[in-house]
Protein backbone atom coordinates (compact mmCIF):
# COMPACT_ATOMS: atom_id res chain seq x y z
CA UNK A 1 0.00 0.00 0.00
CA UNK A 2 1.20 3.83 -0.81
CA UNK A 3 1.60 5.66 2.16
CA UNK A 4 0.10 8.63 0.30
CA UNK A 5 -3.07 6.73 0.40
CA UNK A 6 -3.15 5.85 3.67
CA UNK A 7 -6.10 7.81 4.99
CA UNK A 8 -4.37 7.27 8.75
CA UNK A 9 -1.74 9.75 9.88
CA UNK A 10 0.44 9.55 12.57
CA UNK A 11 0.11 11.90 15.49
CA UNK A 12 3.11 13.45 18.15
CA UNK A 13 0.22 13.23 21.08
CA UNK A 14 -2.02 10.98 22.22
CA UNK A 15 -5.50 12.09 23.68
CA UNK A 16 -4.76 13.33 27.03
CA UNK A 17 -7.28 10.95 28.76
CA UNK A 18 -5.61 8.22 27.38
CA UNK A 19 -2.42 6.76 30.25
CA UNK A 20 -2.02 3.33 28.65
CA UNK A 21 1.21 2.92 26.79
CA UNK A 22 -0.51 0.37 23.75
CA UNK A 23 -3.49 3.11 23.29
CA UNK A 24 -1.27 5.49 23.21
CA UNK A 25 1.35 4.20 20.68
CA UNK A 26 -1.53 2.44 18.61
CA UNK A 27 -3.37 5.68 18.46
CA UNK A 28 -0.31 7.90 17.69
CA UNK A 29 0.62 5.31 15.16
CA UNK A 30 -2.84 5.36 13.56
CA UNK A 31 -4.07 1.86 14.09
CA UNK A 32 -7.04 2.68 16.40
CA UNK A 33 -9.33 5.50 16.69
CA UNK A 34 -11.03 5.83 20.31
CA UNK A 35 -14.76 5.92 20.62
CA UNK A 36 -14.97 6.23 24.62
CA UNK A 37 -13.45 4.84 27.66
CA UNK A 38 -13.24 1.11 26.68
CA UNK A 39 -14.49 0.92 22.74
CA UNK A 40 -11.82 1.22 19.87
CA UNK A 41 -12.27 1.28 16.17
CA UNK A 42 -9.55 -0.65 14.21
CA UNK A 43 -8.27 1.18 11.48
CA UNK A 44 -6.70 -0.01 8.24
CA UNK A 45 -3.05 -0.82 9.95
CA UNK A 46 -4.90 -2.21 13.15
CA UNK A 47 -7.45 -4.43 11.28
CA UNK A 48 -4.27 -6.19 8.96
CA UNK A 49 -2.85 -6.57 12.62
CA UNK A 50 -6.50 -8.14 13.96
CA UNK A 51 -6.48 -10.25 10.93
CA UNK A 52 -3.05 -11.88 10.98
CA UNK A 53 -3.18 -12.46 15.12
CA UNK A 54 -6.80 -14.26 13.75
CA UNK A 55 -5.05 -16.60 11.14
CA UNK A 56 -2.51 -18.04 13.62
CA UNK A 57 -5.68 -18.94 15.93
CA UNK A 58 -7.60 -19.88 13.14
CA UNK A 59 -4.64 -22.39 11.98
CA UNK A 60 -3.90 -23.76 15.45
CA UNK A 61 -7.86 -23.99 16.43
CA UNK A 62 -8.48 -25.80 12.75
CA UNK A 63 -5.70 -28.14 13.88
CA UNK A 64 -7.29 -29.89 16.47
CA UNK A 65 -10.48 -30.22 15.00
CA UNK A 66 -12.16 -27.19 16.22
CA UNK A 67 -14.73 -25.84 13.69
CA UNK A 68 -15.22 -22.36 13.12
CA UNK A 69 -18.85 -21.03 13.32
CA UNK A 70 -19.92 -17.04 13.83
CA UNK A 71 -22.51 -17.03 16.55
CA UNK A 72 -25.12 -14.20 17.57
CA UNK A 73 -23.95 -11.36 19.73
CA UNK A 74 -27.52 -10.06 20.14
CA UNK A 75 -29.12 -13.04 22.23
CA UNK A 76 -32.51 -13.62 23.71
CA UNK A 77 -33.01 -13.15 27.56
CA UNK A 78 -34.37 -17.03 27.78
CA UNK A 79 -31.02 -18.68 27.57
CA UNK A 80 -29.56 -16.34 29.81
CA UNK A 81 -32.53 -16.51 32.56
CA UNK A 82 -32.17 -20.76 32.41
CA UNK A 83 -28.51 -20.82 33.35
CA UNK A 84 -28.59 -18.19 35.87
CA UNK A 85 -26.65 -15.91 34.22
CA UNK A 86 -29.11 -12.87 33.46
CA UNK A 87 -28.84 -12.05 37.30
CA UNK A 88 -25.64 -13.30 38.22
CA UNK A 89 -22.88 -11.91 35.26
CA UNK A 90 -22.72 -8.48 36.27
CA UNK A 91 -20.57 -7.54 32.71
CA UNK A 92 -23.74 -8.77 31.14
CA UNK A 93 -24.73 -5.55 29.15
CA UNK A 94 -28.93 -5.79 29.22
CA UNK A 95 -30.88 -4.29 26.83
CA UNK A 96 -34.58 -3.79 26.49
CA UNK A 97 -36.19 -2.91 23.31
CA UNK A 98 -39.44 -0.08 22.34
CA UNK A 99 -41.86 -3.53 22.64
CA UNK A 100 -40.23 -3.85 25.81
CA UNK A 101 -38.45 -7.30 25.31
CA UNK A 102 -35.09 -8.35 26.75
CA UNK A 103 -32.18 -9.10 25.15
CA UNK A 104 -28.15 -9.52 26.19
CA UNK A 105 -25.24 -8.77 24.12
CA UNK A 106 -23.02 -11.51 24.18
CA UNK A 107 -19.87 -11.49 27.16
CA UNK A 108 -19.69 -15.30 26.69
CA UNK A 109 -21.31 -17.39 24.43
CA UNK A 110 -22.04 -20.77 26.69
CA UNK A 111 -25.81 -19.55 26.29
CA UNK A 112 -26.16 -19.45 22.63
CA UNK A 113 -23.67 -22.63 21.32
CA UNK A 114 -24.78 -25.26 24.07
CA UNK A 115 -27.99 -25.45 22.16
CA UNK A 116 -26.46 -25.34 18.96
CA UNK A 117 -24.22 -28.29 19.86
CA UNK A 118 -27.40 -30.04 20.95
CA UNK A 119 -29.48 -29.71 18.31
CA UNK A 120 -26.62 -30.94 16.08
CA UNK A 121 -25.31 -33.54 18.64
CA UNK A 122 -28.03 -36.54 20.05
CA UNK A 123 -25.47 -39.53 19.71
CA UNK A 124 -21.96 -40.43 21.21
CA UNK A 125 -21.45 -40.72 17.88
CA UNK A 126 -21.80 -37.15 17.53
CA UNK A 127 -18.43 -36.71 20.37
CA UNK A 128 -16.94 -34.84 20.73
CA UNK A 129 -17.31 -31.59 19.40
CA UNK A 130 -15.20 -28.35 19.69
CA UNK A 131 -16.97 -25.55 18.01
CA UNK A 132 -15.30 -21.43 18.06
CA UNK A 133 -15.31 -18.36 16.80
CA UNK A 134 -13.94 -15.18 16.85
CA UNK A 135 -16.15 -12.07 17.16
CA UNK A 136 -17.02 -9.21 19.51
CA UNK A 137 -17.63 -9.10 22.77
CA UNK A 138 -19.71 -6.66 25.11
CA UNK A 139 -18.95 -6.63 29.01
CA UNK A 140 -19.97 -4.31 31.41
CA UNK A 141 -15.92 -3.39 32.58
CA UNK A 142 -16.33 -0.77 35.48
CA UNK A 143 -12.88 -0.79 35.19
CA UNK A 144 -11.39 0.46 31.36
CA UNK A 145 -8.22 2.05 31.84
CA UNK A 146 -5.83 -0.21 29.98
CA UNK A 147 -6.46 0.82 26.59
CA UNK A 148 -7.34 -2.20 24.49
CA UNK A 149 -6.13 -4.82 27.13
CA UNK A 150 -9.34 -4.13 28.79
CA UNK A 151 -12.81 -3.46 26.24
CA UNK A 152 -16.09 -3.05 27.16
CA UNK A 153 -16.65 -4.34 23.50
CA UNK A 154 -13.51 -6.53 22.37
CA UNK A 155 -12.39 -9.32 20.42
CA UNK A 156 -12.15 -12.73 21.15
CA UNK A 157 -11.75 -16.25 20.34
CA UNK A 158 -13.64 -18.70 22.06
CA UNK A 159 -14.30 -21.96 21.67
CA UNK A 160 -16.19 -24.59 23.84
CA UNK A 161 -15.61 -28.12 23.46
CA UNK A 162 -18.38 -31.45 24.47
CA UNK A 163 -17.17 -34.93 25.28
CA UNK A 164 -18.90 -38.30 26.67
CA UNK A 165 -16.31 -38.67 29.24
CA UNK A 166 -13.77 -36.89 31.61
CA UNK A 167 -10.78 -38.66 30.44
CA UNK A 168 -11.52 -37.08 26.88
CA UNK A 169 -12.04 -34.17 28.12
CA UNK A 170 -8.81 -33.92 29.72
CA UNK A 171 -7.19 -35.29 26.96
CA UNK A 172 -8.28 -32.59 25.17
CA UNK A 173 -8.01 -29.86 27.59
CA UNK A 174 -4.14 -31.05 26.91
CA UNK A 175 -4.16 -30.69 23.52
CA UNK A 176 -5.59 -26.99 23.83
CA UNK A 177 -3.29 -25.92 26.10
CA UNK A 178 -0.47 -26.93 23.77
CA UNK A 179 -2.23 -25.23 20.83
CA UNK A 180 -2.60 -22.17 23.04
CA UNK A 181 1.55 -22.12 24.03
CA UNK A 182 1.90 -22.11 20.23
CA UNK A 183 -0.32 -19.41 19.34
CA UNK A 184 1.56 -17.17 21.69
CA UNK A 185 5.13 -18.30 20.82
CA UNK A 186 4.03 -17.17 17.51
CA UNK A 187 2.70 -13.87 18.86
CA UNK A 188 6.05 -13.64 19.79
CA UNK A 189 5.05 -13.93 23.47
CA UNK A 190 6.15 -16.11 26.21
CA UNK A 191 2.86 -17.14 28.33
CA UNK A 192 2.74 -18.47 31.32
CA UNK A 193 0.42 -21.17 32.79
CA UNK A 194 -1.39 -20.76 35.93
CA UNK A 195 -2.10 -23.83 37.72
CA UNK A 196 -5.84 -24.84 38.80
CA UNK A 197 -7.15 -22.36 40.79
CA UNK A 198 -8.04 -22.94 44.73
CA UNK A 199 -6.60 -26.62 44.50
CA UNK A 200 -8.96 -28.22 45.80
CA UNK A 201 -9.93 -31.83 44.65
CA UNK A 202 -13.57 -30.68 43.86
CA UNK A 203 -12.83 -27.86 42.05
CA UNK A 204 -12.98 -27.59 38.19
CA UNK A 205 -9.45 -26.94 36.75
CA UNK A 206 -9.21 -23.97 34.99
CA UNK A 207 -5.71 -22.46 33.69
CA UNK A 208 -4.43 -18.70 33.01
CA UNK A 209 -2.23 -17.72 30.37
CA UNK A 210 -0.64 -15.02 31.34
CA UNK A 211 2.04 -12.68 29.81
CA UNK A 212 4.76 -10.46 32.30
CA UNK A 213 4.13 -7.17 31.11
CA UNK A 214 3.50 -3.99 34.01
CA UNK A 215 0.19 -3.17 31.74
CA UNK A 216 -1.39 -6.06 33.23
CA UNK A 217 -4.07 -6.41 36.14
CA UNK A 218 -2.91 -9.92 37.55
CA UNK A 219 -0.24 -10.55 39.86
CA UNK A 220 1.38 -13.86 39.39
CA UNK A 221 3.98 -15.77 41.44
CA UNK A 222 6.13 -18.10 39.35
CA UNK A 223 9.31 -20.55 39.17
CA UNK A 224 12.56 -19.65 36.78
CA UNK A 225 14.00 -22.63 36.84
CA UNK A 226 10.75 -24.64 36.66
CA UNK A 227 7.07 -23.67 34.74
CA UNK A 228 5.60 -22.87 37.84
CA UNK A 229 3.28 -20.14 38.27
CA UNK A 230 0.12 -19.42 40.00
CA UNK A 231 -1.83 -16.11 40.48
CA UNK A 232 -1.45 -14.42 43.92
CA UNK A 233 -5.45 -14.15 43.97
CA UNK A 234 -5.48 -17.84 44.82
CA UNK A 235 -2.51 -18.51 46.23
CA UNK A 236 -0.44 -17.36 49.72
CA UNK A 237 2.89 -17.87 47.56
CA UNK A 238 4.42 -14.73 47.28
CA UNK A 239 8.65 -13.41 46.24
CA UNK A 240 10.84 -15.45 47.74
CA UNK A 241 9.08 -18.88 48.83
CA UNK A 242 10.01 -22.05 47.72
CA UNK A 243 8.58 -23.39 44.30
CA UNK A 244 5.96 -26.06 45.36
CA UNK A 245 7.73 -27.95 42.61
CA UNK A 246 11.35 -27.80 42.44
CA UNK A 247 11.86 -25.22 45.72
CA UNK A 248 13.52 -22.62 43.91
CA UNK A 249 12.95 -18.90 45.20
CA UNK A 250 10.03 -17.42 43.56
CA UNK A 251 9.46 -14.35 42.01
CA UNK A 252 6.46 -12.11 42.03
CA UNK A 253 5.76 -10.25 38.61
CA UNK A 254 2.39 -8.09 37.16
CA UNK A 255 0.89 -10.00 33.64
CA UNK A 256 -1.68 -10.02 31.74
CA UNK A 257 -4.15 -12.83 31.28
CA UNK A 258 -4.26 -12.81 27.35
CA UNK A 259 -6.18 -16.79 27.44
CA UNK A 260 -7.76 -19.03 29.77
CA UNK A 261 -9.35 -22.60 29.64
CA UNK A 262 -12.24 -23.94 31.39
CA UNK A 263 -13.75 -27.20 33.02
CA UNK A 264 -17.61 -26.09 33.10
CA UNK A 265 -18.57 -29.69 34.11
CA UNK A 266 -22.12 -30.63 33.24
CA UNK A 267 -23.47 -26.90 34.63
CA UNK A 268 -24.65 -25.32 30.80
CA UNK A 269 -25.79 -28.88 29.01
CA UNK A 270 -28.05 -29.33 32.62
CA UNK A 271 -29.15 -25.32 32.52
CA UNK A 272 -30.50 -25.50 28.01
CA UNK A 273 -31.30 -28.63 28.17
CA UNK A 274 -28.34 -30.69 25.95
CA UNK A 275 -28.30 -34.73 26.52
CA UNK A 276 -27.27 -36.97 24.22
CA UNK A 277 -27.85 -40.99 23.47
CA UNK A 278 -25.28 -42.91 25.00
CA UNK A 279 -23.99 -46.31 23.74
CA UNK A 280 -27.24 -48.03 25.97
CA UNK A 281 -29.41 -45.18 24.21
CA UNK A 282 -29.66 -43.78 28.06
CA UNK A 283 -30.21 -39.96 27.88
CA UNK A 284 -26.63 -38.35 29.17
CA UNK A 285 -25.44 -34.99 29.77
CA UNK A 286 -21.94 -33.94 27.95
CA UNK A 287 -18.83 -32.35 29.48
CA UNK A 288 -18.17 -29.14 28.63
CA UNK A 289 -14.85 -27.01 28.37
CA UNK A 290 -14.64 -23.20 27.42
CA UNK A 291 -11.57 -21.79 26.07
CA UNK A 292 -10.95 -17.91 25.25
CA UNK A 293 -8.45 -15.94 24.30
CA UNK A 294 -8.77 -12.10 23.70
CA UNK A 295 -7.16 -11.41 20.35
CA UNK A 296 -7.39 -7.36 20.78
CA UNK A 297 -5.96 -7.35 24.24
CA UNK A 298 -3.36 -9.75 22.64
CA UNK A 299 -2.50 -7.43 20.50
CA UNK A 300 -2.13 -5.02 22.71
CA UNK A 301 0.04 -6.81 25.06
CA UNK A 302 2.30 -7.16 22.13
CA UNK A 303 2.25 -3.88 21.97
CA UNK A 304 3.40 -3.19 25.58
CA UNK A 305 5.65 -6.29 25.86
CA UNK A 306 7.94 -5.17 22.60
CA UNK A 307 7.74 -1.55 21.43
CA UNK A 308 10.61 0.49 22.62
CA UNK A 309 11.43 3.88 23.05
CA UNK A 310 10.95 4.88 19.24
CA UNK A 311 7.57 2.88 18.50
CA UNK A 312 6.06 -0.28 18.17
CA UNK A 313 7.61 -3.25 17.02
CA UNK A 314 5.56 -6.29 15.68
CA UNK A 315 6.54 -9.57 15.31
CA UNK A 316 6.64 -10.88 11.63
CA UNK A 317 3.75 -13.41 12.55
CA UNK A 318 1.52 -10.56 12.96
CA UNK A 319 2.70 -7.03 11.53
CA UNK A 320 -0.15 -5.11 9.35
CA UNK A 321 3.13 -5.46 6.77
CA UNK A 322 6.48 -7.60 6.17
CA UNK A 323 8.23 -4.47 4.70
CA UNK A 324 8.29 -0.72 5.07
CA UNK A 325 9.73 0.82 1.34
CA UNK A 326 10.93 4.44 2.54
CA UNK A 327 11.92 6.56 -0.59
CA UNK A 328 14.38 9.16 1.66
CA UNK A 329 14.79 11.13 -1.94
CA UNK A 330 10.77 11.74 -2.57
CA UNK A 331 12.00 14.78 -5.19
CA UNK A 332 14.43 12.92 -7.15
CA UNK A 333 12.52 11.22 -10.23
CA UNK A 334 15.00 8.74 -10.50
CA UNK A 335 14.76 7.51 -6.61
CA UNK A 336 11.03 7.60 -7.41
CA UNK A 337 11.43 5.60 -10.66
CA UNK A 338 13.78 3.02 -8.63
CA UNK A 339 11.31 2.86 -5.65
CA UNK A 340 8.46 2.29 -7.52
CA UNK A 341 9.76 -0.60 -9.23
CA UNK A 342 10.89 -2.20 -6.57
CA UNK A 343 7.38 -1.76 -4.96
CA UNK A 344 5.30 -3.15 -7.96
CA UNK A 345 7.98 -6.26 -7.63
CA UNK A 346 7.36 -7.01 -4.50
CA UNK A 347 3.87 -6.68 -4.18
CA UNK A 348 3.48 -7.97 -7.72
CA UNK A 349 4.78 -11.26 -5.67
CA UNK A 350 2.54 -11.45 -2.72
CA UNK A 351 4.92 -9.57 -0.26
CA UNK A 352 2.98 -7.16 2.07
CA UNK A 353 4.73 -3.54 1.36
CA UNK A 354 3.75 -0.31 2.91
CA UNK A 355 5.53 2.21 0.91
CA UNK A 356 6.13 5.27 1.69
CA UNK A 357 5.89 7.62 -1.44
CA UNK A 358 4.76 10.85 0.58
CA UNK A 359 6.54 14.13 -0.01
CA UNK A 360 8.00 14.37 3.23
CA UNK A 361 11.26 14.74 4.65
CA UNK A 362 13.46 11.62 5.13
CA UNK A 363 13.99 12.15 8.85
CA UNK A 364 10.05 12.45 9.61
CA UNK A 365 9.91 9.27 7.58
CA UNK A 366 12.22 7.53 9.72
CA UNK A 367 11.00 8.67 12.88
CA UNK A 368 7.32 7.50 11.46
CA UNK A 369 8.76 4.62 10.43
CA UNK A 370 9.84 3.71 13.84
CA UNK A 371 6.78 4.51 15.13
CA UNK A 372 4.35 2.06 13.14
CA UNK A 373 6.98 -0.65 14.18
CA UNK A 374 6.76 -2.93 10.61
CA UNK A 375 9.89 -5.24 11.41
CA UNK A 376 12.26 -4.45 8.58
CA UNK A 377 12.35 -1.36 6.92
CA UNK A 378 14.11 -0.98 3.07
CA UNK A 379 15.45 2.39 2.24
CA UNK A 380 15.65 4.06 -0.87
CA UNK A 381 18.51 6.72 -0.83
CA UNK A 382 21.73 7.99 -2.55
CA UNK A 383 23.29 4.55 -2.19
CA UNK A 384 21.02 2.38 -4.18
CA UNK A 385 20.64 5.04 -6.89
CA UNK A 386 24.68 4.75 -7.09
CA UNK A 387 24.11 0.95 -7.62
CA UNK A 388 25.38 -0.17 -4.40
CA UNK A 389 23.05 -2.23 -2.17
CA UNK A 390 20.22 -1.26 -0.15
CA UNK A 391 20.04 -1.64 3.51
CA UNK A 392 17.86 -3.43 4.74
CA UNK A 393 17.25 -2.32 8.68
CA UNK A 394 15.27 -4.92 11.38
CA UNK A 395 12.74 -2.67 13.54
CA UNK A 396 13.57 -4.38 16.58
CA UNK A 397 17.29 -4.88 16.59
CA UNK A 398 18.52 -2.09 14.46
CA UNK A 399 20.87 -4.45 12.77
CA UNK A 400 21.25 -3.58 9.03
CA UNK A 401 21.45 -5.87 5.97
CA UNK A 402 22.76 -5.16 2.80
CA UNK A 403 21.23 -6.48 -0.22
CA UNK A 404 21.73 -6.65 -4.27
CA UNK A 405 18.38 -6.11 -5.52
CA UNK A 406 18.63 -9.44 -6.76
CA UNK A 407 18.90 -10.77 -3.24
CA UNK A 408 16.46 -8.63 -2.42
CA UNK A 409 13.82 -10.19 -4.61
CA UNK A 410 14.94 -13.82 -3.51
CA UNK A 411 13.94 -13.25 -0.02
CA UNK A 412 11.15 -11.24 -0.24
CA UNK A 413 9.32 -12.08 -4.11
CA UNK A 414 9.04 -15.49 -4.14
P1 LIG B 1 -10.13 -10.84 33.17
O1 LIG B 1 -9.81 -11.57 34.45
O2 LIG B 1 -8.94 -10.18 32.56
O3 LIG B 1 -11.33 -9.96 33.29
P2 LIG B 1 -11.78 -13.00 32.34
O4 LIG B 1 -11.43 -13.98 33.37
O5 LIG B 1 -13.02 -12.21 32.50
O6 LIG B 1 -10.54 -12.01 32.15
P3 LIG B 1 -12.72 -14.64 30.13
O7 LIG B 1 -14.10 -14.27 30.43
O8 LIG B 1 -12.40 -16.06 30.27
O9 LIG B 1 -11.70 -13.72 30.94
O10 LIG B 1 -12.33 -14.19 28.66
C1 LIG B 1 -11.35 -14.87 27.88
C2 LIG B 1 -10.23 -13.94 27.49
O11 LIG B 1 -10.74 -12.75 26.90
C3 LIG B 1 -9.38 -13.44 28.65
O12 LIG B 1 -8.38 -14.37 28.96
C4 LIG B 1 -8.81 -12.16 28.10
O13 LIG B 1 -7.68 -12.42 27.31
C5 LIG B 1 -9.92 -11.65 27.21
N1 LIG B 1 -10.71 -10.61 27.89
C6 LIG B 1 -11.55 -10.75 28.94
N2 LIG B 1 -12.13 -9.60 29.26
C7 LIG B 1 -11.64 -8.68 28.38
C8 LIG B 1 -11.87 -7.29 28.19
N3 LIG B 1 -12.73 -6.62 28.95
N4 LIG B 1 -11.21 -6.66 27.19
C9 LIG B 1 -10.35 -7.34 26.40
N5 LIG B 1 -10.08 -8.65 26.53
C10 LIG B 1 -10.73 -9.32 27.51
MG1 LIG C 1 -13.32 -10.32 33.29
Amino acid sequence: MRQSRLFTKTRREAPRDELAKNAQLLIRAGYVHKEMAGVYSYLPLGRRVLENIEKVIRREMDAISGQEIRMATLHPSEPWKQSGGWDNVDVLFKIESRTEKEYALGQSEEEIVTPIAGEYAPSYKDLPLALYQIGQKYRDELRAKSGVLRGREFTMKDMYSFHTSQEDFDAYYEVVKEAYIKIFAECGLVAKVTEASGGSFSEKISYEFMVLTDAGEDTIVYCETCNYCSNVEVTNAKEGDPCPKDGSALKQGIASEVGNVFDLGQKYPKALGFTYKDEEGNDQYPIMGCYGMGITRLMGVVVEALADEKGIVWPESIAPFALHLVNAMPNDSEAVQYADELYDYLTARGTAVLYDDRDVRAGEKFADSDLLGIPNRLVVGKEALAGNSLELVNRATGEVERYTREELFQRYGT
